[in-house]
């Protein structure tokens, strides 16, 4: 998808405010003891760092200078300091020692625990992302949105790890850094410090001119990543084709020219970006100039001009080295920047998906259905597939939070929806068969997903043993709707786990008389592992027909009240197909079912059939009465028997 392209998730994203707040408050604070240890770690580590020159500064006045200076360090009484030359230089050695080791213990301890808090914040991201993704409503999926969902799940769950661990941590050590070197300089000189300090603003200007520039090359790269990633997508969804039509070259060329896009704008980021660090220096290196002139021509000249004060050499000493001190910390502002601004958009898509309504819920005194007899009634029902666009617009109209608005009723998308179904009403009695025929994109499906709920209606309703479904526990309606739809898809496992999906804990004896039923248990056998064989992406290749088998052998496990086979068995060759049909009449015979199927073969045995144009019912009733009213149904019929 285009970056520029609006997506449905927009629109809850824009209304996410103080994203990176949000994040504190539903993840940060309950892991808050990682957080503040790591914190108070990370301040101890940074603060133990900026004593060597501090001490070595000192020791070089008392020990080792031939005049007789006092001990001093900023901030200790002289009283608590050691009075001998020989101890006050093995108290000095213990304390730079002591300051390094401190520094090693608490820059690990930080680490691992800013690495831990960091992670596991994202893995809670990541888990909450996919349980909000999976209960959002069918119609979410419908704007195939799953790139989207893939890329909150992978990159921005580690965006926001690399925030709360990098970016977090070297903001606290640049703060520390810049204050404490500050506030030593001050304590030991006031005037030097202000020398010392000039090149700073220098520094600070710099890096924020740097950022600046490299903002937008950043987002070139970013494009040109998210370009290459489409072409990339595109060119191996489009293989067949690709190979049918011999363009292999020329979608390579696209791709190549892709990646040619990438490897240029990530070649001007990477010419400024080594540009950066050696100015950083350059200007660290500038301070230790004007450092070492004037405090060396004021050591020199023992004082001149305004520089009147006493200045001696182990603190001009302390100084030069602080000038070094600035410039690792500053190096990362800009990545702490680009992490920080990251985190915000990532943080604000997370939420954003969170903050999508679920509408298809349980209503609050939704009751179940136990053990239904499987009379459904459709009732006048019209029905537009819902836009997430239209929808998340609207609500900005009304200015309503989309959380709160959990209401289990759709609004119309417009004043002119789009019905696909359009009063439309069909009754069955328990146990009968009712077959949808039509042409394609009448609406059969649809009628069948309305069964299930997967969508609610715009008017009318469906109702169940009398009850609207919108007031049944969804779970129970669904456990005893039983649906084969026409992907039979098959998730990543062994094919047992699969015709077991949904009855977790049937037995191998019950999935063996399944898959019989389903005329399946044959061609299982006779693979490497029987039931135990992996199908999905990274197992055995299956084809569609054997694929259905295995739906519907799932759905005979299941023995649900009420049955809705969407063109089942469209995938199956006719032999096949006439022996499911054996099973599948033992299935049907005593359960409600819906069936839809191209071949009109199959339906003729149904009680009802309702034959539909355009969402409407053009006509129904039983096979002969059709045929012999010489309507939309008899022609259908002629076509495919060729007898009219
Ligand atoms: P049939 O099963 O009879 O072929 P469908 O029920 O699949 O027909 O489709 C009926 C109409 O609804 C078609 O115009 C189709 O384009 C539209 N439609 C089907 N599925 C969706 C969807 N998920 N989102 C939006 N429109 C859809």
């Amino acid at each position: 998808m285009a970056a520029d392209e609006e997506t449905p998730f927009d629109r809850y994203r824009q209304r996410i405010d103080r994203p990176l707040v949000r994040l504190f408050r539903e993840y940060g604070l309950e892991r808050k003891r990682w957080l503040i240890v790591g914190l108070l770690a990370n301040l101890v580590a940074q603060a133990a760092s900026l004593l060597p020159p501090v001490v070595l500064g000192a020791a070089i006045d008392a020990v080792f200078g031939e005049s007789d200076t006092a001990y001093q360090l900023p901030l200790v009484p002289t009283s608590l300091l050691p009075q001998q030359e020989v101890e006050q230089f093995w108290f000095s050695a213990i304390l730079i020692a002591g300051a390094f080791l401190t520094t090693a213990v608490f820059t690990w301890i930080y680490g691992v625990v800013a690495n831990f808090f960091a992670h596991g914040v994202m893995h809670n991201v990541r888990s909450d992302s996919f349980e909000k993704m999976i209960r959002l409503d069918a119609a979410f999926f419908d704007d195939k949105q799953t790139g989207e969902v893939m890329s909150i799940l992978s990159n921005d769950a580690s965006n926001l790890e690399l925030f709360l661990d990098d970016a977090l941590m070297n903001g606290v050590r640049l703060v520390v850094m810049v204050f404490g070197i500050a506030a030593i300089l001050f304590l030991l000189n006031p005037q030097l410090a202000v020398v010392t300090l000039l090149g700073l603003p220098l520094m600070v200007a710099f890096t924020w001119w740097f950022m600046r520039v490299i903002e937008p090359r950043y987002e070139d790269r970013q494009s040109a990543v998210a370009t290459f990633n489409t072409r990339i997508e595109n060119g191996i969804s489009g293989v067949e084709l690709a190979k049918a039509t011999s363009s292999e070259e020329y979608e390579s060329g696209r791709v190549r020219d892709a990646s040619r896009g990438v490897f240029e704008s990530i070649m001007e980021v990477l010419k400024l970006a080594y540009f950066y660090r050696p100015g950083m220096e350059l200007l660290a290196g500038l301070s230790f100039a004007i450092t070492f002139v004037v405090g060396g021509y004021w050591l020199l000249a023992d004082g001149f001009g305004p520089f009147t004060s006493e200045l001696s050499v182990g603190v001009f000493i302390t100084f030069v080295f602080m000038t070094q001190r600035f410039v690792s910390p500053l190096a990362e502002v800009s990545s702490i920047v680009d992490q920080v601004q990251n985190a915000r958009v990532s943080a604000s898509r997370v939420f954003g998906l969170y903050d999508i309504p679920v509408r298809i819920e349980d209503a609050e005194d939704a009751v179940p259905l136990d053990n239904p007899e499987g009379h459904v009634e459709y009732e006048d029902v019209s029905f537009a597939y819902p836009d997430f666009l239209a929808r998340a617009e609207g609500e900005d109209e009304r200015g309503k939070s989309p959380a709160a608005d959990g209401g289990a009723v759709l609004e119309s998308t417009g004043d002119e929806a789009e019905y696909v179904i359009e009063d439309v009403s069909v009754e069955a009695q328990p146990g009968e068969t009712v077959a949808f025929v039509g042409s394609t994109g009448a609406g059969k499906s649809t009628l069948c997903r309305l069964l299930l709920r997967l969508y609610d209606l715009n008017e009318g309703a469906v109702r169940v043993d009398g009850t609207d479904v919108r007031d049944l526990e969804l779970a129970s309606l669904r456990t005893h709707v039983g649906y084969v739809s026409q992907d039979a898809f098959l998730f990543d496992g062994t094919i047992g786990d699969n015709i077991r999906y949904g009855r977790f804990d049937a037995s191998m004896d019950d999935v063996r008389d399944a898959a019989r039923a389903a005329e399946a248990h044959e061609f299982i056998s006779e693979l490497p592992d029987g039931y135990d064989t992996r199908v999905g992406e990274r197992g055995v290749k299956l084809s569609g027909g054997q694929r259905q088998r295995i739906a519907i052998a799932r759905v005979v496990l299941q023995d649900p009240a009420i049955l809705v086979l969407d063109e089942a068995t469209s995938d199956v060759d006719t032999d096949t197909e006439q022996r499911i049909q054996s099973s599948l009449d033992a299935l049907t015979e005593d359960r409600t079912t819906f069936v839809v199927a191209h071949r009109l073969s199959t339906v003729v045995g149904a009680d009802q059939i309702v034959v539909l144009e355009d969402g409407q019912v053009v006509e129904r009733g039983a096979h002969e009465e059709l045929v012999d009213s010489g309507g939309r149904y008899s022609e259908l019929w002629g076509a495919q028997t060729g007898s009219v």
